[in-house]
């Protein structure tokens, strides 16, 4: 790990942009979502293009009864021919009748839905009148117009907190949808630092719900949960700093952060992780082999690229050309803007000619980004990794920072050995 200035590019000049962007809309978190809340059921307001895009990102997961669908606006409804509201709450009755394991409806918004300023809050309140005390209907947005897709799990997970359970009690709350394992992990840990009691949002099912308060201290597990936060923070909880679980390094000051919110001594996670964050440095060790020296730009997309950019520059040895990011949240970013070496070019927001121009004079080794950038990107002779296989693949905590950084040492060495150069 390098020692390096302990603001690091805490007052760095950011280049904000706002322009064309090219990026997946929040539907997509559904994918991942739906698998973590048992008793949930994702009915997504939208039209064709939305019902397409979640089966082909869900592919092959689609399974006997799948969590999630499409109520489909057809033309008449765009048109505002027809009464949409009346068709939604048809659609609803028939899929609860079919369903009566849901006991979580969340109305999903679309572009479609928002061009015709369908209110869905509004439904969702009607239809809680409706179907309550079997069912409770949320509704957030997943529309693609000026948001990315990681704020689909954010806006649904803000969606939830002001219906969570009141309480006065000093507890800790998670915030964030990991893998299973990857949350047994975190638990385990917690629980060996001496916090056995961890509720996690979201909860698996909808009466497990965690409670908050104004004792309650709340963990992020992912940078890009800003909504989320803010939510709780109006029912008084308090939100701990931290770098995030990223890496050896991002997960011990992640896990000292929790421990002293709750007056655990440091010394004490030294302890507890002694031989996790040995196996850690050694699997990172090898993919660093590859990553030592190269450079690495991120374009915005997932909001994972700061926490990202400070695990290979201070773990890999990589060198940050350019970290862009979609939304830059400075007090839930400050502990990792204080981690990342100066130097790095920082961006908010895109425009993404201008940013393919800098990429183009800069030549990075490796460059993270969506999907539509990377073909044309990769035909240019530059090496991508996709931002969206950071979010579907388990890379939190000690155990998967090795794999972490195969990510990104993987598409480097089959370009080398394509090349035929050394790695
Ligand atoms: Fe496309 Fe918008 Fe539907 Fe997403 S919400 S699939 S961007 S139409």
């Amino acid at each position: 790990m390098n020692d390096l200035s302990p603001t690091g590019c805490t007052n760095a000049p950011v280049l904000r942009e706002r322009g064309q962007h090219e990026v997946f809309c929040g539907l997509t978190g559904i994918i991942w979502l739906h698998r973590k809340m048992q008793d949930a059921f994702f009915l997504v307001v939208g039209s064709r293009t939305c019902a397409h895009l979640l089966q082909s990102a869900a592919g092959v997961m689609i399974f006997a009864e799948p969590r999630f669908g499409t109520a489909i606006l057809e033309e008449g409804d765009l048109a505002g021919l027809k009464d949409a509201n009346d068709e939604l709450d048809r659609e609803v009755a028939r899929l609860l009748d079919r369903r009566p394991d849901i006991k979580q409806l969340f109305l999903v918004g679309s572009c479609p839905s928002e061009v015709i300023k369908l209110d869905l809050a509004r439904a969702a309140e009607r239809l809680t009148d409706i179907h309550a005390p079997h069912v409770r209907v949320l509704n957030y947005s997943g529309s693609g117009i000026e948001t990315t897709f990681t704020q689909g799990e954010d806006a649904c997970l803000a969606s939830m907190v002001p219906g969570l359970p009141a309480t006065d009690a000093h507890n800790l709350l998670l915030v964030g949808a990991l893998p299973d394992v990857v949350e047994d992990q975190a638990r385990d840990l917690l629980d060996r630092i001496g916090l056995p009691q961890v509720s996690v949002l979201p909860a698996p099912r909808a009466d497990g719900a965690p409670s908050v308060g104004p004792n309650t201290r709340y963990a992020l597990l992912q940078p890009f949960l800003g909504d989320t936060s803010a939510a709780l923070d109006r029912r008084g909880a308090t939100r701990i700093d931290a770098p995030f679980p990223f890496g050896e390094e991002g997960t011990t000051l992640w896990l000292k952060a929790v421990a002293a919110a709750f007056g655990i001594a440091p010394e004490v996670v030294d302890r507890v992780t002694e031989a996790p964050r040995a196996r850690a440095r050694k699997a990172v060790a090898a993919a660093a082999e590859t990553l030592s020296g190269k450079r690495i730009t991120f374009l915005p997309d997932s909001q994972l690229e700061l926490s990202l950019a400070r695990f290979l520059t201070r773990e890999c040895g990589m060198e940050a050309v350019e970290v862009g990011t979609p939304f830059l949240h400075g007090p839930i970013m400050a502990p990792e803007l204080a981690l990342l070496p100066g130097g790095a070019r920082l961006s908010e927001g895109q425009d993404v000619d201008k940013q393919l121009d800098r990429v183009r004079a800069d030549r990075p080794d490796i460059t993270v980004c969506g999907l539509g950038l990377a073909n044309p990107l990769e035909r240019e002779g530059l090496t991508t990794k996709w931002a969206i296989e950071l979010v579907f693949s388990p890379v939190h905590f000690y155990e998967q920072a090795g794999d972490l950084a195969g990510l990104f040492a993987r598409p480097l060495r089959r370009k080398a050995i394509l090349s035929g150069a050394p790695s």
